[in-house]
């Protein structure tokens, strides 16, 4: 098949990495794509957020499969005009893209459908947020309704914080339109933990297990980023939590979207809190696979990732070969001085170019400078992952890549996995 994979960050070099090695592959493009992605891929220029123009995109080159990888495209509908078009699609439309690109939206539909969610309100005003604050004590939780590229959720320790935050959204409108709609929920205590599946409306597989790790230095300190490191499968998640998350989040999501007629072909990402006394807790629902989860989780995974998703974007999820995880992963994500605040652009990458067994280098904030050099473009600039039979020869293979790759004021966790290594 022909494939397009839309976007051009580390978790689309992942998704173009396992469809290079699919049997169903018979051309693969990206859209935009970067320079990593392009040596396994043809890249195109173009909008992913513009449906028409990645609908003439993809006539133009018989693509018969799309890969829709970020969410503010599937928000934006793309995945919509490209089913229109008669191009098989792994993303929701417009309406499932909602469960993520409304905050307001999601809680309201979890608690519809008894999704087990912490109680909440819903506040358009500085009035309606005091009196949300009022009933609950600290530490209280704040978020912007809309896409806020992961800033928009805010755990602020005192009333008076969290209140200015809402005033910051509501009054000096900092997050647009975003955070024109507040949710104000209940603080939930516990071990958070991320659920990928894959889901074509009837049948609901999930993917490897992973865990992330979002703080910027090494012990969990530091500001929240997008990710800084992630490892797959996660040893402590058993065959009966698996189930009890299938039973009471998947399963019922699934069901609630047949229930409000909301069509859906794609991945769930559900962000989970399991409570101290073992129960659950969705924290939230994103509508693609995360980043970087997705450059530890399709390593892993020992089926045909081509072949799945195909299944999956034709309504044959159930008829798809589910082996499972087959191998270890674990991802160093390699940023930019100063990330997430303020960094510098333009140093020169080196050691990233060599084909290596066992290890891969996913690009993200990469660019081809006119010299022809490859040099750094953005906050996390390369997810260095190291693959093995077990997570410590998996995370001595991922940081020995690392010390062979250079730009200046390079940035990165040490302890990536350590946690986990520790308990056992
Ligand atoms: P991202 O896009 O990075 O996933 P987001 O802006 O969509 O973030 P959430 O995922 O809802 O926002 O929240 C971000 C983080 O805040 C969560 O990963 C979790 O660590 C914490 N968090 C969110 N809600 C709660 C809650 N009710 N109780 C405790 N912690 C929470």
């Amino acid at each position: 098949m022909k494939v397009m994979v839309l976007g051009g960050g580390g978790r689309e070099h992942a998704v173009v990495h396992a469809f290079s090695k699919s049997k169903i592959t018979s051309g693969l493009h990206c859209c935009p794509g970067n320079p990593g992605i392009a040596k396994l891929a043809e890249c195109h220029a173009g909008d992913p957020c513009d449906p028409a123009e990645m609908t003439g995109l993809c006539k133009k080159l018989g693509i018969e499969l799309a890969f829709v990888g970020p969410e503010a495209p599937l928000v934006a509908g793309t995945a919509d005009a490209l089913r229109a078009a008669g191009i098989l699609v792994m993303g929701p439309g417009a309406s499932g893209a909602r469960l993520e690109g409304s905050k307001a939206f999601s809680k309201q539909f979890m608690k519809r459908h008894h999704i087990p969610t912490s109680d909440f309100d819903l506040c358009t005003n500085v009035e309606e947020c005091e009196a949300a604050l009022s009933k609950r004590r600290a530490p209280f939780v704040v978020k912007a309704d809309g896409l806020a590229a992961g800033k928009g959720a805010f755990l602020p320790e005192t009333y008076d914080e969290a209140l200015s935050i809402c005033r910051m959204m509501l009054e000096e409108q900092k997050l647009g339109t975003a955070g024109k709609l507040i949710v104000v929920e209940d603080y939930v205590p516990g071990m958070e933990m991320t659920v990928l599946a894959f889901t074509d409306g009837g049948c609901v597989r999930i993917l490897p297990s992973s865990q992330d790790h979002k703080r910027a230095l090494d012990g969990d300190r530091g500001n929240n980023t997008g990710g800084m490191g992630a490892y797959s499968p996660v040893p402590w998640v058993g065959d009966e939590l698996t189930k009890k998350i299938t039973d009471e989040i998947l399963t019922p999501t699934v069901e609630g979207l047949k229930e409000d007629k909301i069509p859906f072909i794609g991945v769930i990402y559900a962000g989970i809190m399991i409570k101290p006394d073992g129960s659950l807790s969705l924290l939230e629902y994103n509508v693609r696979l995360g980043d970087p989860e997705a450059q530890v989780v399709l390593p892993a995974f020992g089926g045909d990732f081509g072949e799945v998703v195909a299944s999956c974007a034709k309504g044959q999820l159930a008829k798809a070969e589910w082996p499972g995880a087959a191998r270890v992963a674990l991802g160093v994500v390699m940023a930019s001085g100063g990330y997430p605040g303020a960094f510098e652009k333009g140093f020169e990458i080196t050691g990233a170019d060599e084909e290596l067994e066992n290890s891969f280098v996913y690009h993200a904030g990469t660019k081809t400078n006119a010299a022809g050099k490859l040099v750094t473009n953005g906050g996390r600039v390369l997810t260095v992952v190291g693959i093995a039979d077990d997570l410590r020869t998996a995370r001595e293979r991922a940081y020995a890549r690392v010390k062979k790759i250079h730009f200046d004021k390079c940035h990165y966790r040490n302890d990536i996995g350590d946690k986990t290594l520790k308990k056992k």
